[in-house]
């Protein structure tokens, strides 16, 4: 047995053991009624993504009620406000693209949820929007939730006048990001070459580049480009930087593995999506395959699913997105499931949108966070979109990406991108 299949031998076990239903075990703070009030019978077992030593949030004292929730949306991005009894708002943003949808989701199946629940609870609002749309699981209603869920934080933050992060028990510091490329139809001389630009001029000391098509079914995006990419970028960037791959739920085990021995070869940290992300078992397969580090998630927003994902060991690095997953709330519930198998958790932030403000809040709190994601795609439309929409413009320096300083996410919302939104209302 190598030290690798050790690992990870330890790793399933640690997950058994966080995942296992405990049963009879003594009530956790102030909010144990919830939990106890879900627990079939007797005990407590882990809903919706709670571990053993879960500690419901309770960041503010009780006695403010949510009484509005609007949304703003401009092309594929959509900001959510939410309005308290007092006055004070938070503001937060659901996931982007089909943002004029989700923002529908979030009128007729999320708000009417949330209208009049004390601000404080916030774990129970979250459930109680997946409990009550448990005919409509998942997707829409997750991206739809998250809107709500990070304007909570925001409120939370400008209340008491701290970061979220601070809230979250970490300080708001420059984090190491890593240069994502969305792209799969730039040549490879091009990709190689803006990389190798980046990391002089920014500092980056590690990147993402595509292979195969997204679930393509083992098509590579131009013939031999996966192949071909995989040197020509290490050869670029020197080996001094770190390189990960993402396939996008592409391959099959057997094509799968193969491409990971090429990265193996040319010395890349982390292997992402390599199979089509609900054939868990197939990622398990090329997990224990390879050497090289899987990972994968960000479609991920079933708790139970993700249960199953850590305890099986199919990947050994979680991404959920923070705007996918529900919000912040059942990011860090997945957090906590990977701390406790012992596994790394890089969120999924493939855009400058607040998603990646929110995900850097996150990673300044986690023990066990990675590098931050930051795309590489300056002139991308949903790269502009958010540049209008909310001040500081996020950046990367020395390798680092800055995070926003002040209460709650610490930024501000463009007026003149609210003026030419379209904005909706559901309020009590
Ligand atoms: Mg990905």
């Amino acid at each position: 047995m190598n030290m690798e299949t050790s690992r990870r031998d330890f790793l399933k076990t640690a997950a058994w053991v966080a995942a296992a239903p405990v049963v009879g075990r003594a009530a956790v703070g102030a909010t144990s009624n919830a939990q106890q009030a879900h627990a079939p019978g007797r005990g407590v077992y882990p809903y919706l993504g709670r571990t053993a030593d879960y500690r419901e949030w309770s960041v503010v004292p009780r006695g403010l009620v949510i009484t509005k929730v609007e949304t703003f949306r401009r092309n594929m991005l959509a900001l959510v406000r939410v309005t308290a009894s007092d006055g004070s708002v938070g503001w937060g943003q659901v996931a982007p693209y089909e943002a004029n949808i989700t923002v529908d989701v979030l009128h007729q199946m999320v708000a009417r949820r949330v209208l009049g629940k004390d601000i404080a609870d916030i774990d129970a609002i979250n459930d109680a929007v997946i409990d009550a749309n448990m005919k409509w699981p998942w997707s829409m209603v997750c991206r739809a939730l998250s809107g709500v869920d990070t304007a909570v934080w925001d409120l939370y933050g400008r209340l008491l006048n701290k970061p979220v992060a601070e809230l979250l028990g970490g300080t708001v510091r420059p984090l190491v990001a890593y240069g994502s490329s969305m792209r799969r139809d730039i040549s490879l001389a091009d990709e190689a070459a803006r990389m190798a630009r980046l990391k002089d001029e920014m500092g980056y000391r590690a990147f993402k580049l595509r292979l195969g098509t997204p679930t393509g079914h083992n098509r590579d995006a131009a013939p031999g480009r996966s192949e071909a990419i995989i040197p020509a970028v290490r050869k670029a960037v020197g080996d001094d930087v770190e390189l990960f791959a993402d396939a996008n739920s592409c391959y099959t085990p057997d094509v799968a593995i193969e491409i990971g021995r090429r990265l193996e070869d040319a010395n890349y940290a982390m292997y992402e999506e390599p199979c089509p992300y609900w054939e868990l078992e197939w990622t398990r397969e090329v997990t224990e395959a390879l050497k090289i580090e899987v990972s994968g998630g960000e479609q991920d927003n079933d708790m139970a699913q993700w249960r199953r994902m850590i305890a099986m060991g199919a990947g050994d690095i979680v991404q959920p997105d923070i705007c996918y997953v529900g919000g912040l709330t059942r990011a860090w519930r997945v957090a906590k499931m990977a701390e406790a198998a012992g596994i790394v958790t890089k969120p999924h932030a493939a855009n400058v949108s607040l998603v990646t403000v929110f995900t850097m809040h996150m990673l300044a709190a986690l023990p066990k966070g990675g590098e931050g994601e930051f795309s590489i795609e300056a002139d991308a439309g949903i790269t502009k979109e958010a540049r209008a929409m909310f001040e500081p413009a996020l950046e990367v320096k020395d390798g680092k990406a800055v995070m926003p300083d002040g209460p709650g996410w610490g930024i501000r919302v463009r007026e003149e991108w609210i003026q030419q939104a379209e904005r909706k209302v559901t309020e009590k």
